[in-house]
């Protein structure tokens, strides 16, 4: 298996303009590469192959007066900006066949982008120096801040700038695959709750993890700062650099939480049903802005993959299940419920129904999963949990996400 690491670069001077440069000469690559089969492919032309784009627009195109500074950068580079847009075309296509989550068509790539990278693959000949800096060909020794070691030699890095002009050195590293964790006896279904990230069906209420929302706090601390700068001032701009870093470190432990929750899930669960939000359908809501904020479908999307790697079951159900209408013991309908409706003791058979957990274990039951509606009863006297800092525990039912050792 293949695994990633990252590390943080600090290049000089010198280097970041070298390093600018290639990511520009890999652009345009990027670019024409793409601009060739659109061009093909609108004109009903079968697809270019590779080996014959590396010659047109890398080879003969350095010859040119208007493409010649693209022999001042590694030719692998190049190459390698085919390749990548090679896989991109690749992974569009498995999605639309259901080979893996969908995802757009390549698209163009311009120097305004927040992320810019260029890849160094073996025969580019980069390597770690004695000294421990990354040794790149036409860019020079970047330094490294080496947090982790690494399990064995790379083959690969790929060079990072990101929205805050923080620069990364990834390596790609094979690992002994991962073993196939043990079937899970349990199948689980959930809910995206309002006051928590999600609820599971057997009755976890999931907490945002407190770095994430530390993150948080210090993007909308930032987001204030900024608002207070005069329009073009140099304060400003520095305000507007903090707000860019802010944002990517917010994007980077998002991404850690749902990384680290959907592997719990799909670990201790055999089989786990979602609902269907169809986030674009919510748009004009009220819960629009907590549903992206929450990034629930880049969750969705972790847990899918996640399930089809570990040959567990992932249903999505359609978004017009009432959920929140149905109790979860009996099957009785017994209509809406306002959204500040928390809780409520179901007419026909008695059950006290917690407004989220009762959804999620809807949602699992919708699928056809085996859970106990039992999950969904409240227990007298538990109270609805707080959203305030911290992973309280209650009852041992909330969980605070993030737990260590996943
Ligand atoms: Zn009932």
């Amino acid at each position: 298996m293949q695994l990633r690491y990252s590390f943080r670069l600090y290049p000089n001077g010198p280097q970041r303009s070298a390093l600018a440069q290639a990511f520009g000469c890999a652009r345009v690559v990027h670019n024409d590469a793409l601009r060739a089969r659109e061009t093909a492919r609108t004109a009903g032309e079968p697809f270019p192959k590779t080996g014959d784009l590396s010659k047109l627009l890398i080879t003969e195109a350095k010859k040119t007066e208007e493409r010649a500074w693209l022999g001042d950068v590694s030719a692998v580079v190049l190459q390698q900006s085919l390749r990548d847009l090679d896989t991109a075309y690749r992974n569009f296509f498995d999605g639309l066949r259901g080979k893996r989550p969908r995802m757009g068509a390549p698209r163009f790539k311009s120097r305004k982008d927040n992320r810019q990278a260029v890849r160094f693959t073996a025969n580019a000949r980069w390597k770690i120096t004695t000294g421990g800096d990354l040794s790149l060909p036409k860019i020079g020794d970047v330094r490294v801040k080496w947090s982790r070691s690494l399990p064995s030699t790379p083959s690969t890095v790929t060079v990072i700038k990101d929205a805050s002009g923080r620069y990364f050195a990834s390596f790609v590293v094979e690992t002994e695959p991962d073993a196939m964790p043990p079937p899970a006896l349990s199948e689980v279904g959930i809910d995206l709750g309002l006051s928590h990230f999600a609820i599971l069906s057997d009755g976890t209420k999931i907490e945002s993890p407190r770095f994430l929302r530390r993150a948080e706090k210090k993007l909308k601390k930032a987001q204030r700062a900024l608002s207070r700068k005069k329009k073009g001032s140099s304060n400003r701009n520095k305000a507007r650099l903090k707000v860019a870093r802010a944002h990517a470190q917010v994007a980077d432990a998002r991404r850690e939480f749902h990384h680290q929750l959907s592997t719990r899930i799909i670990r201790e669960n055999q089989a786990v049903a979602v609902e269907d939000l169809a986030v674009k359908g919510l748009a004009r809501t009220r819960l629009a802005k907590s549903v992206h904020d929450a990034g629930w479908s880049a969750f969705v999307s972790m847990l899918e993959y996640k399930a089809t790697r570990y040959g567990r079951t992932f249903v999505r159900i359609g978004r017009f299940e009432p959920t929140s209408q149905i109790c979860c013991a009996c099957g009785v309908k017994d209509g809406p419920k306002p959204l500040h409706v928390r809780e409520w003791t179901c007419s026909a058979c008695g059950a006290v129904l917690d407004r989220d957990i009762n959804a999620a274990v809807n949602v699992a039951k919708a699928a056809g999963l085996a859970v106990s509606a039992c999950g969904a009863q409240v227990r007298p006297g538990l109270v609805p949990a707080q959203r305030g800092e911290a992973g309280t525990h209650r009852d041992g039912q909330t969980t605070v996400a993030g737990i260590p050792g996943l």
